[in-house]
């Protein structure tokens, strides 16, 4: 085990260090102590291991809550974005000031989901990245809390995190919040809680473990912590979720000691584009098939011709993301659709040689195309 992790930690150079609020604040505000310290750590792991760091820090709306005097997070959404609205300009500042104290440089990214379900978003924020990367300054980024409402947002910045280190082909994800790592239970409630110090693959048992384990003033909690695990060991990245509070937190994961639960990447991993169909773009209507295309799909790794399908749900339009499901209602596979929802409705059950006759135009033979698509027993 110790190996395992000294072998992974001896190739990571790009590392995306996620920083929850509960971390980053404490009962009057941002955590300055330690926010100093932390920085400490990375500059010195940047000039002492040539690595880059990029930032996901949560902690606006925690900071805006102590600037506002208020005691806990308000339940309207509007009043949510307006105290990220306040407490990011705190966050940045602090980062700016402890950074520049141990000579480095940092830059704000403000990041919504609709940002990176845009291919062409996507792939400008992450030449600007590589830029800043280049560049050797530290780029902090956030959710952009308000312009985003929930049905657009990442939900949680550990999400946000696991998009990040995909689109910047990281090889590391260091995840740090107020506990240890995933233990086998709520370590908070339960003195016997053990913790789990390797995760070779996350399986649907520890999932269901660690959504048990709430988070305090964050919105992930151990369960989307887990789930951001899994996605980025899909993509090939390791992750280790760690305690941010601990005296030299990085500078110990970086010595190989056992800090927190190492997150084993998967041996096959995903190529970054069906990453990003698969978990960036969330799906927009769903197509229901019968059991030939079902195993086109699944055994054969063909396309989605409109022969096979039996039904069409919600409105989508041609690029968006749709989940395509059996006649029991099974999720088979998620994937970019070439027609629009109107469009499938009439084309479903048809050969694609009459796709033009029935709309008028053709854009293609398939439905889905199998490179636009990524079967769920692959995730
Ligand atoms: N974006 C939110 C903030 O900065 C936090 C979301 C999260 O912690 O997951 O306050």
């Amino acid at each position: 085990m110790k190996n395992s992790r000294k072998s992974i930690l001896q190739h990571v150079k790009r590392v995306v260090v996620k920083i929850g609020s509960g971390v980053l604040t404490k009962k009057d505000g941002l955590n300055l102590g330690l926010i100093n310290a932390l920085s400490e750590d990375i500059c010195y792991l940047m000039e002492k291991r040539g690595l880059e760091i990029i930032l996901v820090s949560s902690g606006a709306i925690a900071s805006g809550l102590k600037k506002m005097g208020l005691s806990q997070r308000p339940q309207s959404i509007s009043q949510q974005q307006a105290l990220a609205a306040v407490g990011q300009s705190s966050l940045m500042l602090a980062y700016e000031q402890v950074f520049r104290s141990h000579g480095r440089k940092v830059a704000q990214i403000l990041v919504t989901r609709d940002d990176l379900t845009n291919r062409k978003r996507y792939l400008n924020t992450r030449n600007t990245l590589f830029t800043l990367l280049n560049w050797k300054v530290i780029p902090i980024i956030n959710e952009n809390d308000t312009v985003v409402v929930d049905e657009i947002k990442f939900g949680d910045n550990d999400n946000l995190s696991a998009m990040i280190a995909n689109l910047t082909s990281a090889h590391l994800v260091i995840n740090l919040t107020t506990i240890d790592g995933l233990f086998d239970d709520d370590p908070r409630l339960n003195s016997n809680a053990h913790l789990i110090s390797l995760v070779e693959k996350v399986t649907s048992k520890i999932e269901k473990k660690a959504s048990s384990i709430p988070g305090a003033l964050g919105k992930g909690g151990m369960g989307s912590k887990v789930k951001a695990a899994k996605d980025v060991a899909i993509c090939g990245i390791p992750t280790i979720i760690s305690n941010g509070l601990k005296k030299n937190i990085m500078r110990k994961i970086f010595q190989g000691e056992e800090e927190g639960t190492l997150f084993l990447p998967q041996p096959t991993p995903m190529r970054s584009r069906k990453h990003w169909i698969a978990f960036t773009k969330s799906p927009k209507g769903r197509i229901m098939v019968d059991r030939g295309a079902e195993d086109a799909l699944i055994k054969n790794g063909k396309s989605l011709l409109p022969s096979g399908i039996l039904a069409v749900y919600g409105k989508f339009n041609l690029g968006n993301s749709v989940m395509i499901i059996n006649r029991e209602e099974k999720s088979l596979a998620v994937g970019l659709v070439n027609y629009h929802s109107t469009d499938v409705e009439k084309i479903m059950g048809q050969k694609s040689s009459s796709i033009e006759k029935i709309l008028g135009y053709k854009h293609y033979d398939e439905v889905v195309h199998k490179d636009n698509l990524v079967l769920m027993n692959n995730l």
